[in-house]
């Protein structure tokens, strides 16, 4: 079946080819078109609506998009929707002017952030799955074809941020991958496989949700 990402990121575009390799995945990018819908929604879930409605609009093909980022827990879940925008403590929504700062930066910023917050103990009560440090990805994903026929699935993929920049580690993978070490693997996102990513990962465990539904589409 031809499916549309509605991104315009080529990782992601690579991440969901691996995971449905018998179909045939387009972005806008490929065919021309532009295609960047604003994102006001205030959950994974409305976003990676709006996403996929503006596209489906576009292209009336089914279309799948998600909508992804970091939730760090003594942060109380930020920066959570804004994790692309993330700009530091000041900019938690992103700059005004839209600029976006380098990843190497936001995960500078990140890491001081979360140590800064539990030094000052200003943190949200409560437990944390892997400590203070505990974080999670989320994903949300609909396989929108059409405005009566969609289907959704939310998944999260559990590690902590490292306390220390310099603790970076692996080239896989893309945006926070370095600096979020999975305690049971002990390695960072970045440092295991894409096949190993794709099999645990919010974004692997999504698309296996919405295959099931797919292949009886
Ligand atoms: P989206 O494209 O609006 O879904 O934003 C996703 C953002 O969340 C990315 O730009 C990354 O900053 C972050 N993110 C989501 N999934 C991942 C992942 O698997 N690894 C690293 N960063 C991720």
């Amino acid at each position: 079946m031809k499916i549309y990402l509605a991104t315009g990121n080529k990782n992601k575009k690579r991440e969901m080819c691996e995971l449905l390799p018998e179909h045939t995945i387009l972005i806008p990018s490929d065919e021309g078109i532009d295609f960047a819908p604003e994102e006001t929604g205030t959950t994974f879930y409305e976003n990676s609506l709006i996403k996929a409605q503006n596209l489906y609009e576009i292209v009336h093909c089914p279309v799948i998009a998600d909508d992804s980022g970091i939730c760090v827990d003594a942060l109380g879940g930020a920066p959570g929707i804004y994790s692309s925008r993330y700009a530091g403590p000041d900019f938690m929504h992103g700059k005004p002017d839209g600029q976006k700062i380098s990843q190497e930066e936001q995960n500078i910023f990140l890491i001081k952030q979360v140590n800064d917050a539990i030094k000052s103990g200003n943190i949200p009560k409560g437990e944390y799955l892997n400590g203070k440090y505990s974080c999670h990805y989320t994903c949300a994903m609909v396989m929108y074809c059409g405005a009566d026929r969609l289907y959704v699935a939310q998944e999260t993929f559990e590690g902590t941020i490292i306390d220390d920049i310099k603790k970076q580690a692996g080239s896989g993978g893309f945006g926070y991958d370095p600096i979020v070490f999975l305690p049971e693997l002990g390695k960072t996102v970045a440092e295991i496989s894409a096949e190993e990513k794709n099999r645990i990962s919010h974004r692997g465990k999504a698309v296996r949700a919405l295959k099931r539904i797919i292949n009886i589409v």
